[in-house]
């Protein structure tokens, strides 16, 4: 099956009980069990397993056309899960890229998961600087988020995963900015691939939710199952079924978002007010070939620089009329957002860039909209 077809029959069947054709929501928590100890479908308590939890890891399994996907509370209850697992007889350092999604960069910073893992931060893009980390100390693992979260930059995954497959490290791929519909890790050569499925594959800012697919079995796959059920950072089944919902209409979404964004990237790329455009669906993007050979389009994100200060910046973000000012990205609505003032002393970036999560109005308005917003600095 294709990925659309996945996307709506994987992990799912009509109801044999009911017939219902959307997958019905279980909400009870417990399960009955039989005289000989057994349970019927294997659910004893939704902490460790329920049916709304296991489709949604089956159809993302499918998706991701991995082994095994394990689902979590949130993205970040998936990052730290998956950070944990590395097993304790592996190197204990982590290689991360200089541009992430800035919760990662947190849970490095202000917690003992940081403390206790040595953390080192290299350009992802330069493969010379990447061998010099591994022949300086051995990796456990390395991290890699393309496009990254705010400042769009581009990393070539298969490059990565060998290096790392070579030192004996495991590589996991944060696939939320991409989503499974433009780029697939695995395939790539990746371990582990992650996402805050609270963005792109929920598709409408009414869930949160994070899942991690493996590609084969491992100890720190068994590791990260039994967090799952051990610490129970679980997802709801509500939000579960919310997930399966919105991954129905993924790729479509996708198509709209990616068009969109080009169009408003070449927009502001002519625009005399703006300094630069971060988007690697532009020519001129540094990773713009790579992304173009692992992704089959270039996504709904996108940055910008203002030509002028970080006043002129935030004045964009609180003009315009149709993006909202929120952050997140990945719904149906657009937001901007001014990184630096939000992130503060910890930011890397530039305070003159805003993030545009580009959502499924009419990119005409949303061109407008910008337009007059730039009229204003
Ligand atoms: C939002 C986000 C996360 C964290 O996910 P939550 O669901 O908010 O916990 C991780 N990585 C990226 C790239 C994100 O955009």
């Amino acid at each position: 099956m294709r990925f659309e077809t996945k996307a709506i029959h994987a992990g799912r069947q009509v109801d044999p009980v009911t017939g219902a054709v959307t997958t019905p929501l279980h909400l009870s928590t417990t399960y009955e069990r039989a005289a000989d100890g057994s349970y019927t479908d294997g659910f004893m308590y939704s902490r460790g397993d329920n049916p709304n939890r296991r489709s949604l890891e089956e159809c993302l399994t499918a998706l991701e056309e991995g082994h095994d996907c394990v689902a979590f509370s949130s993205g970040m209850a998936a990052i730290s899960s998956v950070i944990e697992a590395l097993p304790a007889d592996m190197p204990q350092r982590i290689i991360l890229p200089d541009d992430m999604y800035f919760g990662v960069l947190t849970l490095l910073n202000e917690t003992d998961i940081g403390r206790r893992f040595e953390i080192v931060t290299a350009n992802m893009s330069d493969p010379d600087e990447l061998k010099a980390v591994v022949s300086e100390k051995a990796p456990g693992l390395f991290w890699i988020e393309t496009p990254s979260n705010p400042q769009i930059k581009i990393i070539d995954i298969a490059a990565v995963a060998e290096i790392a497959k070579k030192a004996g490290a495991v590589t996991v791929v944060d696939n939320t900015t991409a989503t499974p519909v433009l780029q697939n890790p695995l395939q790539l050569g990746a371990d582990f691939s992650l996402h805050s499925v609270t963005k792109y594959i929920g598709g409408h800012s009414d869930l949160l939710l994070g899942a991690v697919v493996a590609k084969k079995d491992s100890r720190m796959l068994q590791n990260v199952r039994t967090w799952q059920h051990a610490k129970g950072a679980v997802p709801s089944s509500f939000d579960c079924w919310l997930a399966l919902r919105g991954v129905q209409t993924l790729s479509a979404r996708m198509s709209v978002h990616c068009q969109s964004a080009r169009t408003i990237a070449d927009f502001l790329n002519a625009h005399e007010k703006v300094e630069t455009v971060f988007y690697p669906g532009l020519t001129g993007h540094p990773g713009h070939d790579i992304a173009a050979s692992q992704m089959s389009d270039f996504g709904g994100l996108l940055s910008f620089k203002v030509k002028g200060n970080a006043e002129d910046a935030l004045k964009i973000a609180n003009t315009v009329k149709i993006f909202t000012q929120a952050t997140s990205l990945g719904g149906t609505h657009s937001y901007i957002e001014h990184r630096a003032s939000v992130e503060k002393e910890l930011t890397k970036a530039p305070d003159t860039l805003l993030r545009l999560s580009i959502g499924l109005e009419n990119a005409d308005d949303l061109i407008e909209d910008l337009e007059q917003a730039l009229a204003e600095i």
